[in-house]
């Protein structure tokens, strides 16, 4: 129960964890607790000013020193994978876990009006870039005694709903990704992967998504850390290949 759930102020020592679109919203909010338990965060993100922003409030509340890590995944290239992965390997050597989170919405339109390049955007910011960064990054991965790999899923990843299109596609598709990494590391042991569904949450995707909504009777970001501080900490050694909710009723 994860209401119940006390995670230590030291949970997650000594780890070095990236978060990808850590500039704002949930991956702002994540990158910050991760840093307050104890974590060395690599933020990833495309706005710089926003991850220069989230890196001064970590070294303001004396969290270990961050890094920043700009790469625009809607268009990255496998070369600039590779490039991070030689950054990250040579900076710390290793990596204790990765929470995919960077999103876009896309269309809120039927499937008969969905514009091509819209799809292609979505698919390769939420699909095809969680893909990609896990398989260059594994190899760091393999370096922890303990990493945690979480996928950012949703609602629509596993009921289908009219007009989410590309959004909905590619969240079926995150769930996926997870459960087949989980399986395929399943006898390793020591590299765990996992989905989180944030449920509303009070950002700019939800605001978007929901323009008529009053954000004011959402959960906010800080409220759902919970989930995932579980989910990248010591605390949920051994479980793989689920797909969680952050909140619950
Ligand atoms: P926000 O729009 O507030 O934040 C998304 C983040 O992703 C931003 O930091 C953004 O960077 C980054 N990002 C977007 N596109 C790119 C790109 N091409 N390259 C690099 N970074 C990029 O969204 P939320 O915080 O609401 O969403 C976070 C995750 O949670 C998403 O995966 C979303 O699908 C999921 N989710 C959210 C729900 C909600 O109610 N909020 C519900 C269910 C799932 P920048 O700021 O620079 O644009």
């Amino acid at each position: 129960d994860l209401k119940q759930y006390q995670p230590r102020t030291d949970l997650l020592k000594n780890r070095v964890i990236l978060v990808t679109g850590a500039g704002d919203g949930i991956g702002k909010s994540a990158a910050l607790t991760y840093a307050r338990h104890g974590a060395t965060v690599v933020l990833h993100g495309r706005t710089i000013s926003k991850l220069e922003a989230v890196y001064d409030q970590i070294e303001q509340a004396g969290g270990a020193k961050p890094a920043i890590l700009p790469l625009h995944l809607s268009s990255a290239s496998e070369l600039e994978y590779s490039q991070l992965f030689t950054t990250l390997q040579n900076q710390f050597g290793r990596l204790d876990g990765i929470l995919h989170n960077a999103g876009i919405l896309g269309h809120r339109v039927a499937l008969e009006q969905y514009d091509v390049q819209t799809w292609d955007e979505v698919m390769n910011v939420n699909l095809r870039a969680p893909f990609l960064l896990t398989q260059f990054l594994l190899p760091l991965l393999k370096q922890s005694q303990d990493a945690s790999v979480i996928f950012t899923t949703s609602g629509v990843g596993r009921t289908a709903r009219a007009q989410w299109g590309a959004y909905s596609v590619s969240k079926f598709g995150v769930e996926a990704l997870s459960k087949i990494f989980a399986a395929e590391f399943a006898n390793s042991g020591a590299i765990r992967f996992n989905c989180i569904n944030p449920g509303a949450t009070r950002t700019s995707m939800r605001a978007d998504a929901y323009p008529n909504e009053n954000p004011q009777t959402l959960a906010t970001p800080d409220n759902i850390m919970p989930a995932y501080l579980y989910l990248m900490g010591p605390d949920s050694h051994g479980i793989t290949g689920e797909s969680m909710d952050a909140q619950q009723p």
